[in-house]
């Protein structure tokens, strides 16, 4: 039976890898660098940050941060995984908005 209802693609797991059944976005869905450009000069770029995938065990955990994940925002990354864990380019996963003004 083919119907007419096509899932969202969803990447690896995040944390284990495993075929993401889940997907949403940070809080946020950009991120505010600072570049500094070749004179020197610097200026605020936003990068769009990716999706965070997660399979179904892991999705309570990451979502209710438990189980805390962190991104690299290198361009050859830009991945979300276990936070302080190294990501594929070296640059361990880092905390975007650590302590957030107090809510
Ligand atoms: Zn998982
Ligand atoms: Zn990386």
């Amino acid at each position: 039976m083919s119907g007419g209802y096509e899932a969202i693609p969803h990447g690896p797991c995040v944390i284990c890898g495993a075929p993401g059944t889940q997907s949403f976005f940070a809080s946020r869905p950009f991120l505010t660098r600072t570049r500094v450009a070749a004179d020197g000069s610097e200026e605020q770029v936003s990068e769009p940050i990716a999706p965070v995938h997660v399979c179904q065990a892991h999705f309570v955990e990451v979502f209710s941060e438990r189980l805390p994940i962190g991104y690299c925002a290198e361009p050859s990354c830009r991945r979300w995984g276990p936070l302080g864990e190294a990501s594929p380019c070296g640059v361990p996963y880092v905390e975007l908005w650590p302590e957030d003004e107090s809510s």
